[in-house]
């Protein structure tokens, strides 16, 4: 990832997320004064909120070792295997990303070794195929996964700390602004990197990655200093709106209304209808069209709101029989 260098590396130059990081500095203090392994970490939120960060900040804390990979790697019980019984020292860090994309087996060779640090593996194949049983040291695992819903009840039960990341707001992204300005020796204005951090849905990934692209407009433009003017003219370039949109979610609006009415559309009709895979649109624009309000989410599909019209710029037109009928009858 080309913004690694720049990761928090302690819970002290971690931006924001307050609740939790209050609560696992005294997790990891208890853990540290005991000399045992922190249990098992689930953190769950939208991308690019810093979940990751969160896994390698863990690590440095404890002072242990940090291993890193992902579901869909795992998807026999060996690729589990072999993580385990190679790479892991006691009390070290194994960070799984995306860990509901766990293969079905090996996650339930993953449940002992979560919980009496165990793990069961079978040698040979056919009649001749025995089972040994091997001892792992005592770990941490982190988890981290977009769709809290899609782990399954086992999994979730055997995590001793579940945790929500939630979506920044605008001064912390400010902040996080400042701190990779500060990193890469560049002077930016306070209400640049505000601007920056309102157009940036909330999401601490985006805020780092448009202060590089408003950078590259101030410098090729001569400027030693990142102003307002400069970084308004950038993002609008950029395609970002005033409420931080970009052109995709945008499109996604406009199907709901120009296509089907304002809805109510079915997930994969709407991907299908702006040639975005299903996962993308349910788990990084819908999210945040949501909370802005400009997308309702119903039994019978996506709805268009009040909102969305507005958004856009296009007349109210209130379809019969639609939500924003609510409240006006008698
Ligand atoms: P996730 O794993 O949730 O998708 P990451 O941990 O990869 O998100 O974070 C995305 C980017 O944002 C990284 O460059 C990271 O350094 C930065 N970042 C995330 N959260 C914070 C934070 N609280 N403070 C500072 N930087 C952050």
């Amino acid at each position: 990832m080309d913004d690694g260098t720049l990761r928090p590396t302690s819970l002290a130059e971690y931006v924001g997320q307050q609740r939790l990081k209050e609560k696992l500095a005294v997790y990891l203090e208890a853990a540290r004064t005991r000399r045992e392994a922190l249990d098992h970490v689930l953190l769950y939120g939208p991308p690019g909120l810093g979940k990751t960060t969160l896994a390698h900040i863990i690590a440095a804390e404890l002072g242990v070792g940090l291993r890193v990979t992902s579901g869909p790697a795992i998807e026999k019980p060996g690729d589990l295997a072999a993580i385990l019984t190679n790479a892991l020292e006691e009390g070290d860090v194994l960070f799984i990303d995306e860990i509901h994309r766990l293969g079905r087996v090996a996650e339930e060779h993953l449940y002992p070794a979560m919980e009496d640090y165990k793990i069961d593996i079978v040698l040979g194949q056919g009649p001749a195929a025995r089972t040994i049983r091997l001892e792992l040291p005592r770990f941490t695992l982190v988890g981290a996964t977009t769709r809290p819903g899609l782990i399954t009840g086992p999994l979730r039960s055997r995590f001793g700390i579940i945790e929500h990341l939630e979506y920044y707001r605008d001064e912390e992204l400010a902040e996080g602004v400042e701190r990779d300005a500060r990193l890469l020796g560049l002077g930016i204005d306070v209400e640049a990197a505000l601007e920056i951090g309102r157009r940036a849905r909330g999401t601490m990934r985006i805020a780092k990655r448009l202060l590089r692209r408003v950078r590259d407009f101030a410098e090729v433009a001569g400027e030693q200093r990142v102003g307002l003017a400069r970084t308004r003219t950038a993002l609008d370039r950029l395609g970002i709106d005033d409420q931080g949109l970009d052109r995709r979610d945008r499109a996604i609006l406009r199907a709901v209304v120009e296509r089907f009415a304002g809805g109510p559309v079915g997930l994969d009709t709407l991907a299908t209808a702006v040639g975005e895979d299903r996962g993308t649109l349910e788990e990084v624009h819908e999210p945040y069209l949501i909370q802005r309000g400009l997308l309702q989410r119903t039994s019978r599909g996506r709805v268009a709101t009040e909102a969305t019209y507005r958004h856009l710029g296009l007349p109210v037109a209130a379809p019969a029989g639609s939500l924003f009928d609510e409240g006006e009858a008698p």
